[in-house]
């Protein structure tokens, strides 16, 4: 049985649990940093508020505790009970150059104080060196991570494959497939951390999928130093499944309080709208002036991030992820560009997202034309094939499935039976009746006044189920507005004529359109 079991996914996120010889870890799940030496938050509280595993650097470990942590263990020098995850000292590499310590005897310490998810000491590439440094930097930490897993005593500890390369994307995808050869059960994307300082959001998605589609779906993915409200949800939603971050705590040092959608300082808040024990006890003025300021900061940022969380959580579960992420997006314009990053990757957040939800799917603009599910609806229309000759277009009535509308039973009635009669969808396109109860198109609700319109996806399918079928002729009313625009595009050679009135003077204003 491998280490790592998928439960529910949507886009490319998924719900899962890590086994760890010290329980299970539900995921996605935010990894706590602790300090070995001091920690703001007793580890004791982290437990209680629900975070199941922790991660600490194994590095400062090993120069403060040294033979005391091999003796007791890594859980009872942070007195942690749960999964504990070791750094072996990478983001010191990072910030201060080399270590004096070889890789080898990082690993075989990392063994000895019983890690329950251990990462080789790796040479993290972080954002903006030029590719042959973060070239010799990917070959270096794979050469060392081959060493560190041949002579791994496995015994239930999970060994994390460190993927290094940066924003060159090539570097990041072969050093994700090298170590997922060496047989990684898990892999850890290294130094987001400077590409979050640069709002660099759209890079990081870029580097996201390029390890998770270099590696096998059923690897766990851990994503250094990025446990953000900001960033959680969208880097969950692209297949990273547990990430760490040690802001909670950085951020309270400077009076930084973290929300939903960004960091503000302390001093320039008036109102603390969340709901935590922190913030439903104390204004922001006694937050300010009390002398347990950053323990209490600390606790109000622990809570922010958790909430992310379990608001992914969520979100997966109920099939929502796609409404979570676009809301999130809007927080921050940089945020904003990852949309760009999923229109780049279409079928990559297709490949999670289930083909019928029990909800339905809520559109609000042109960004919802990239969901999977209205991508696949497309598809599904593109490939429609009737033995019937003509084909009737007209705009999508109130009820929903459409066949169930009185005006098109008339209609239907009127052209007779060798008419293919579709509606007008904004976001779905050309629905044929028959697919009128597939999902999403009797499963959704539209904002009336953001739609798109005739979008380019639209045209596209129209030129498909024209050159699919064999459609001589072309039934629509002029005055009906969507389906003059997209009538535009049938080709001169299709005859073209309008939906035959009723002649019955008693007939509603319904049934004439
Ligand atoms: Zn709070």
């Amino acid at each position: 049985m491998g280490i790592f079991e998928v439960t529910e996914t949507d886009l490319a996120g998924r719900i899962g649990r890590i086994r760890t010889n010290h329980g299970t870890v539900a995921t996605p799940a935010y990894v706590p940093v602790v300090h070995p030496v001091k920690q703001a938050i007793p580890t004791k509280t982290l437990k209680g508020m629900g975070f199941e595993m922790v991660i600490t650097n194994a590095y400062i470990t090993m120069k403060r505790h040294g033979k005391d942590a091999e003796k007791c263990g890594i859980h009872d020098i942070i007195g942690f009970d749960g999964a504990v995850m070791t750094d072996s000292g990478g983001y010191q590499v990072l910030e201060y150059g080399g270590l004096d310590v070889e890789p080898a005897a990082m690993a075989a310490y990392e063994r000895s104080i019983g890690s329950d998810i251990a990462i080789p000491l790796d040479k993290p590439t972080g954002f903006g060196l030029p590719r042959r440094t973060a070239q010799g930097y990917v070959r270096r930490t794979l050469a060392d991570a081959k060493a560190t897993i041949d002579s791994a005593d496995i015994d239930g500890q999970i060994w994390a494959g460190p993927i290094q390369g940066g924003e060159h994307l090539d570097l990041v995808a072969r050093s994700a497939r090298g170590l997922a050869k060496m047989g990684f059960p898990m892999m850890a994307l290294g130094s987001p951390v400077e590409f979050m300082e640069q709002y660099e959001y759209a890079s990081l998605a870029r580097m996201i999928i390029a390890a998770r589609r270099a590696i096998p779906a059923g690897l766990p993915l851990h994503l250094f130093g990025s446990g953000h409200p900001l960033t959680i949800p969208f880097s969950v939603a692209l297949g990273c499944d547990t990430f760490d971050s040690a802001s909670y705590a950085l951020y309270a040092k400077h009076g930084r309080y973290i929300d939903q959608d960004g960091t503000r300082r302390l001093e320039g808040i008036s109102h603390l709208s969340c709901p935590c024990r922190v913030c439903s006890s104390h204004t922001p003025s006694e937050l300010r002036t009390s002398p347990e300021r950053y323990e209490l900061l600390s606790l109000h940022n622990l809570y922010a991030i958790k909430s992310s969380v379990d608001g992914v959580r969520q979100a997966i579960s109920e099939g929502r992820l796609w409404e979570h992420v676009i809301r999130g997006l809007r927080a921050h314009p940089r945020l904003y560009e990852v949309i760009s990053v999923i229109a780049e990757n279409p079928e990559y957040v297709e490949s999670g997202t289930p083909q019928f939800k029990q909800r339905a799917a809520l559109f609000f603009t042109h960004d919802d034309l990239l969901r999977p599910e209205v991508r696949s609806y497309h598809r599904m229309v593109r490939s429609f094939y009737t033995k019937r000759t003509k084909l009737c277009l007209t705009a999508a009535p109130p009820a929903n499935p459409a066949y169930l509308d009185h005006g098109i039973v008339s209609l239907q009635r009127r052209v007779g039976k060798d008419v293919q009669v579709c509606t007008i969808d904004p976001y779905l396109g050309i629905i044929p009746l028959e697919l009128g109860d597939i999902y999403p198109a009797a499963h959704n609700m539209a904002a009336r006044n953001t739609e798109p319109g005739i979008a380019a996806p639209t045209l596209e399918t129209l030129e498909h189920l024209i050159a699919n079928n064999s459609f001589a002729e072309i039934i629509y009313d002029r005055k009906d507005a969507a389906a003059a625009a997209l009538v535009k595009h049938i080709p001169r050679t299709i005859k073209r004529n309008q939906i035959p009135k009723i002649k019955n003077k008693k007939s509603t204003r319904q049934e004439q359109l």
